[in-house]
């Protein structure tokens, strides 16, 4: 890299890429696209110090179209390829994108142990209840009944509760989201990712080609709006609203003050201690 486009990239806001993503038309993965560079724009990010990593599936792609670094990963591996990332360079904003089957079918093991280690990155889950990109089987959280390629008389498996599992593993952030709300969807995108800790966003994201059962209008009519009086440090009530709105949420449901002294000790082990414990192991 040249002089010029060091300095160039070192000052530069994340933007969108000239590349047409190549997603179906109204696929909701587009309104995440919209929301996440104006999220990081927002915030004031570079190109220089952010990095987008995902898995497979039609979500993806999204490192392509974003212009920052990028690293479309393996099947269900996003996790800990961003966690490799975060711990050798703490300076870096370390977003992980990918869909329902990625993270919780494959890759359903990393998530506890990245929650429970509080790293420092931010995880958009982008969740449409199908496989998309192999043409429409049943994904974790497919819903009964709902018919897909791999069930055609309609699926009898009970989905996972996403929500519920980044709570009880104590994820530090967690909030639903969709992309009928694009201005909410960025906002919490905001916090997510000035969240100091692990922080996770489930975001019910169409797909119109593979699942007719969820719109745009379905979900507008549907979400739960968190009310602003909601506490959220409070763990149970976090839980309580995702049981009774069984996830359908929009808004932030849980956040951890203890984060950020976790993560400033996590970092300092990081850089100094660790590199000389293992060196001396060595030696
Ligand atoms: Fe989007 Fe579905 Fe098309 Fe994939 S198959 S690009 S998720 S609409």
């Amino acid at each position: 890299m040249t002089e010029d486009r060091l300095q160039d990239s070192n000052e530069r806001l994340v933007e969108k890429k000239r590349e047409n993503p190549i997603w179906c038309p109204g696929c909701g993965d587009f309104g995440v696209l919209q929301s996440l560079v104006k999220a990081l724009q927002d915030l004031g990010k570079t190109s220089r110090e952010t990095v987008i990593v995902s898995g497979i599936g039609c979500s993806g792609r999204m490192p392509y179209f974003i212009d920052a670094y990028g690293f479309h990963t393996l099947h269900g591996r996003a996790l800990p390829v961003a966690l490799g990332m975060k711990k050798s360079n703490p300076d870096l904003t370390v977003i992980v994108v990918g869909g329902d089957g990625d993270g919780f079918g494959i890759g359903g093991g990393h998530l506890p142990h990245i929650a429970r280690r509080n790293v420092n990155i931010t995880y958009f889950i982008l969740d449409n209840s199908v496989y998309g990109l192999t043409k429409g089987q049943s994904s974790p959280t497919t819903e009964i009944g709902q018919q897909t390629k791999s069930a055609v008389a309609g699926e009898t498996v009970r989905p996972l509760d996403i929500l519920g599992m980044l709570l009880v593993y104590r994820t530090s952030f967690v909030a639903s989201a969709h992309t009928a709300n694009r201005p909410r969807l960025t906002e919490i995108m905001r916090e997510a990712i000035s969240h100091n800790g692990f922080s996770a966003v489930h975001i019910y994201s169409p797909c119109p080609t593979y699942n007719k059962l969820m719109t745009f209008d379905s979900l507008r009519e549907t979400a739960y709006t968190v009310p602003d009086d909601h506490d959220q440090r409070n763990l149970s009530a976090g839980l309580q609203i995702n049981f009774e709105h069984n996830g359908m949420i929009d808004g932030i449901v849980y956040k951890e003050q203890i984060a950020e002294i976790q993560e400033e000790s996590n970092l300092a082990m990081t850089r100094k201690d660790n590199f000389k414990k293992l060196v001396a192991r060595y030696v």
